[in-house]
């Protein structure tokens, strides 16, 4: 038997980024006398990509937009594979949501000259409608959030780590989350009648990536070994411009935002010529799966950059106003040696967000009994493909919506219940694998994963690569498993944590290779090249993966089209 701490606690956040955040604010509001926890794998307000959020956050406020067009364009840009009700859910709350960020909780958004909220373009989108602070929009809405927190003493477990969901006794109800606390190294089992998932996501198992290094797809890696079903895996997007600084940095992959495309930033290829014309009426502009999939093709067949890579420029512009509007940007640019408004920046597309993820209702609700779910660990919102803009309001949007039901459901229905030991002593004895077995080279699995990922199911598939990757990650994943780390000092004890991490990383990628081999056709961010026709849309099926008995397996599930079918609009003609 191994040895762990229990504590208790009413309501466990799992996660601290705009999802978490906000769930547990509104938990909070409404259900002020229930305990609620924040557990993070880094320190409150400092980690996950909320904080990153750069370019800012879409929502229909000005004269001439409506809810109905962005409804539109994140179900067109899906290419229909959204739930729409989510997606609704999605364009209507995000115009409370950004009044409650203003309003209740300070934050500042940029405003025009008559007072307004200044809304900037982002492509893919049919009017400009992107709510922002500058370009550093993400640490106005984190910071603001994160004080909430500390100013109304809710509990934290900062530097603790989720390894398992562990189920009731019964198999019913979910009675709480085995972590570790990641200073000391300690097992902790946090008993509790209610669990929000929002562990971010985050395709950092690719060679470029751009969210933060402490999200390695735990959330959904726990979700998959939980039984639970996701959808939608395949969907992973790729952001055109990533920077592009040597193999040897890691602001390498970093994201350039949408906002400067938007702007009117043009790409060139290694020659200096631009290129986006030849693929897309709305060129630079056009969505980021198209503007990445022409980006992909160009470095394949044209002329490339020293590093391989494309160049964004925006020296055509006004130099002194690209300074001004896109600092943040300019100054990231020039730490790596590139002038960014007055010369031109080399970039490669970069993996940015995962649109699959684990299957929920608009109240937050899974199929687990007091599992609720928001945020990037979520499937089908987004369809096929995300906005730029829609992340942020998706991941507040629903952070709060499921704090709202938590609060509501737990002092109803919520119970602490007794877990299942034996989940909790097989979580203890994986994550311990490593630990009894002599020191070995993680670096070779992690590049081996980032190699696999974005050489064979990356930004063009087909069903070789698919499968070739498939081969090889069983192989790398029993390579991991005969790898040990020294286990003499947990504290802090970061190459521990990292075999951890890829063990989930190898498991959400195999879900991804399996649900990119079912989807025989090409659609949003999924291109296969074996299939590269768009099925027809009024069949469209999005793909559930489940995980049972060592086995991934997909299905195809027809999507409802509950307010607009394909080929119709909800706009006024
Ligand atoms: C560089 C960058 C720029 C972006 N710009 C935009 C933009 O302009 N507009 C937009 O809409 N979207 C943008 N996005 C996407 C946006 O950041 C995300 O969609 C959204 O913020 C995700 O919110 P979240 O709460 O689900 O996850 P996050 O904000 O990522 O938070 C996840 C949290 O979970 C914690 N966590 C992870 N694993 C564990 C674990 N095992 N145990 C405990 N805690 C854990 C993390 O530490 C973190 O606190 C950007 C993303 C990046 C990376």
């Amino acid at each position: 038997m191994n040895d762990f701490e229990t504590i208790e606690t009413d309501v466990l956040i799992l996660g601290a980024g705009g999802a978490g955040l906000f769930a547990a604010l509104h938990v909070n509001e409404v259900a002020p006398d229930l305990s609620v926890t924040v557990a993070v794998k880094g320190l409150l307000g400092k980690c996950g990509c909320t904080r990153m959020v750069q370019g800012g956050y879409n929502v229909a406020l000005a004269p001439g937009d409506s809810v109905e067009r962005h409804f539109m364009d994140t179900v067109e840009g899906g290419k229909w594979l959204n739930d729409q009700d989510l997606a609704w859910t999605l364009v209507t709350v995000a115009q409370e949501r950004v009044r409650e960020l203003e309003n209740e909780l300070g934050c500042f958004f940029d405003r025009n000259e008559d007072g307004t909220v200044h809304q900037k373009a982002f492509a893919g989108q049919t009017f400009d409608r992107t709510v922002h602070k500058g370009d550093l929009t993400g640490i106005e809405i984190v910071g603001r959030l994160a004080e909430q927190v500390w100013a109304r003493g809710l509990n934290r477990l900062e530097d603790h780590r989720a390894v398992e969901m562990i189920p009731s006794m019964d198999g019913q109800s979910i009675s709480g989350v085995l972590m570790i606390d990641m200073r000391i190294g300690d097992f902790v089992f946090v008993k509790t009648r209610a669990v929000l998932l929002a562990t971010g996501g985050g395709p950092t198992m690719y060679r470029y990536h751009t969210p933060s290094g402490d999200k390695t797809v735990d959330g959904m890696a726990m979700a998959l070994r939980a039984g639970l079903a996701l959808r939608d895996m395949e969907m992973v997007q790729f952001h055109p411009t990533g920077l592009l600084a040597g193999a040897e940095t890691r602001m390498t992959g970093t994201v350039l935002e949408e906002g400067l495309r938007g702007y009117g930033a043009y790409l060139l290829d290694g020659d200096g010529e631009r290129f986006m014309d030849k693929y897309d009426d709305r060129g630079e502009r056009a969505t980021r799966d198209i503007v990445s999939r022409a980006m992909f093709e160009e470095m394949r067949t044209g002329s490339i950059g020293p590093l391989g890579g494309l160049y964004l420029s925006m020296a055509h512009l006004d130099e002194g106003e690209v300074r001004r509007l896109f600092k943040g940007m300019a100054q990231r640019c020039a730490d790596c040696g590139f002038d960014l408004a007055g010369d031109k920046v080399e970039v490669v597309p970069t993996a940015h967000y995962m649109m699959g993820g684990v299957e929920f209702g608009a109240d937050g609700g899974t199929e687990w009994n007091g599992l609720f779910t928001a945020g990037e660990d979520t499937g089908g919102v987004h369809g096929a493909n995300r906005l730029g803009g829609n992340g942020v309001a998706n991941s507040t949007v629903f952070g709060g919506i499921a704090g709202d039901t938590i609060g509501r459901w737990t002092p109803q229905q919520g119970a602490f219940h007794d877990p299942d030991e034996a989940t909790i002593e097989a979580a203890i004895g994986l994550c311990r694998t490593p630990l009894s077995k002599p020191p070995g080279d993680l670096e070779t699995i992690r590049t081996g994963l980032a190699d696999i990922m974005w050489d064979d199911v990356g930004i063009v598939r087909d069903a070789v690569s698919l499968e070739r990757a498939l081969g090889n990650l069983t192989a790398l994943e029993a390579d991991l498993d005969g790898i040990g780390v020294d286990g003499g000092n947990l504290t802090y004890n970061l190459t521990w944590h990292d075999w951890i991490n890829l063990k989930n990383m190898i498991l959400v990628s195999r879900a991804i290779t399996v649900a990119a081999l079912a989807r025989n056709d090409s659609r949003g961010a999924h291109y296969r090249s074996d299939f590269p026709e768009t099925r027809n849309l009024e069949s469209s099926t999005f793909t559930r993966v489940r995980y049972k008995d060592g086995a991934i397996t997909t299905e195809a599930h027809p999507v409802h089209f509950t307010r607009v079918k394909p080929g119709e609009t909800l706009l006024e003609e």
